[in-house]
C-alpha cells in the first residue's frame, strides 16, 4: 500500500476563480507526480521532499520562491519534516536556499538537533553543499514599507493588526507520504505569514502544530500559525487519534478548536493503513490524495 495527500494552503476567503484553477492544477500536477513515485518504488522521504520541491518553485505558493515577504521585505521560510522512525528537522527563518525542505531534511539525517534556525541554518546549508540563492518573494502588489512606517508598527499593536487585517489567506505547502514498506513522512514547507514581523516563528516547522508524524499518522497544517500552535493542533489530533480511529471526526473536532480562537486553518492527514482525510474551516483549500 502506498498513498499521498497533499495541500496548497488554507484561504479565508475564496481566491479569484484563476487562483483557484491555478492552485488546484499545480496540487494535482504535484501530487500525481509524488503518486507516481511512490507507485515506483520510491520511498516516502524522497516523495515528499520531491513534492516540496515542486510546490517550493512555484510561484504561486508560498514556499520557497514565491514566498511572503515579512516588513523588511525579506524572505523567512520556515520548513519541517517527521517520519514514522520518530526523526525529525526543520528549519526557521532562512533565508537563501532554494529548498528549505531539503536543508529540513539534512538537518534530520545530518545533525543530532531538530531544528536550526536564521543564520545557523544557513550556514549549516552552505557547509552541506547547498548554493546560496536569491529567493524571489511573491509578487503581491505591496511596495517596500517605509523605515518610518515599519518602525510604527513594531512599536504600535493596533496599527499593525489594522495593516494585517488586510489579508489572511494562506498558501504554505504540505505533504503526508506512505509507502510500501509502511513507512510514513509528514512535511510542510512556508514563507509563513503575509507581512510578518521579521523573525517571526510560525507553526508549519514546529513538530506538533504545524507537521507532526508519528507511528500511525502523518500530518501538515496550514493556516494562521499563531493559533495553530497554541492549540498544538496535529500533535493533539494524532493523540486524539490514538483513542479515537474516526479519523474525519478527529479531524473536524480539531478544526473546531481552531475556529473557537478565530483561528482559519486546514489539516491533511494520512495513516499507516493509508486512509486519508482532512478538514479546514477556511473558505478554499486545494487537495491532491491517491493511493494504491
Ligand atoms: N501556517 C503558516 C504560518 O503561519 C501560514 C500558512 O499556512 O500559509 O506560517
Amino acid at each position: 500500500m502506498a498513498a499521498i495527500i497533499i495541500h496548497g494552503g488554507c484561504y479565508d476567503i475564496v481566491p479569484g476563480k484563476e487562483i483557484q484553477k491555478l492552485s488546484l492544477k499545480g496540487i494535482r500536477t504535484y501530487g500525481e507526480r509524488g503518486f507516481k513515485m511512490l507507485k515506483e518504488g520510491a520511498c516516502a522521504l524522497d516523495t515528499a521532499e520531491a513534492v516540496l520541491h515542486l510546490l517550493e518553485d512555484d510561484p504561486l505558493y508560498d514556499a520557497g520562491t514565491g514566498s511572503f515577504k515579512t516588513l523588511n521585505g525579506e524572505v523567512e521560510m520556515d520548513a519541517l519534516i517527521m517520519d514514522s522512525e520518530s526523526r525529525c528537522g526543520g528549519v526557521i527563518g532562512i533565508q537563501h536556499v532554494q529548498y528549505p525542505s531539503h536543508v529540513a531534511r539534512l538537518v534530520m539525517e545530518k545533525t543530532p538537533h531538530n531544528l536550526l534556525s536564521g543564520p545557523g541554518a544557513e550556514q549549516f546549508a552552505f557547509s552541506q553543499g547547498v548554493p546560496w540563492f536569491k529567493v524571489v518573494p511573491n509578487d503581491d502588489g505591496f511596495g517596500s514599507e517605509s523605515p518610518g512606517n515599519i518602525k510604527r508598527m513594531l512599536g504600535d499593536i493596533h496599527y499593525y493588526n489594522e495593516y494585517r487585517k488586510q489579508d489572511s489567506s494562506f498558501s504554505t505547502v504540505g505533504v503526508a507520504a506512505l509507502d510500501n514498506r509502511g513507512y510514513l513522512v509528514a512535511a510542510t514547507s512556508t514563507g509563513g505569514i503575509r507581512r510578518k514581523m521579521p523573525g517571526r516563528v510560525g507553526d508549519s516547522a514546529l513538530p506538533g502544530a504545524g507537521t507532526y508524524c508519528t507511528k500511525e499518522l502523518a500530518l501538515s497544517a496550514t493556516g494562521e500559525g499563531e493559533g495553530i500552535t497554541r492549540i498544538c493542533l496535529t500533535a493533539r489530533i494524532a493523540m486524539e487519534y490514538e483513542q479515537n480511529k474516526n479519523l474525519t471526526e478527529v479531524l473536524k473536532k480539531n478544526i473546531q478548536r481552531g475556529s473557537a480562537i478565530d483561528c482559519i486553518c486546514g489539516v491533511i492527514a494520512l495513516t499507516k493503513e493509508g486512509e486519508y482525510s482532512y478538514a479546514f474551516n477556511g473558505a478554499f483549500m486545494a487537495v491532491y490524495h491517491n493511493k494504491t
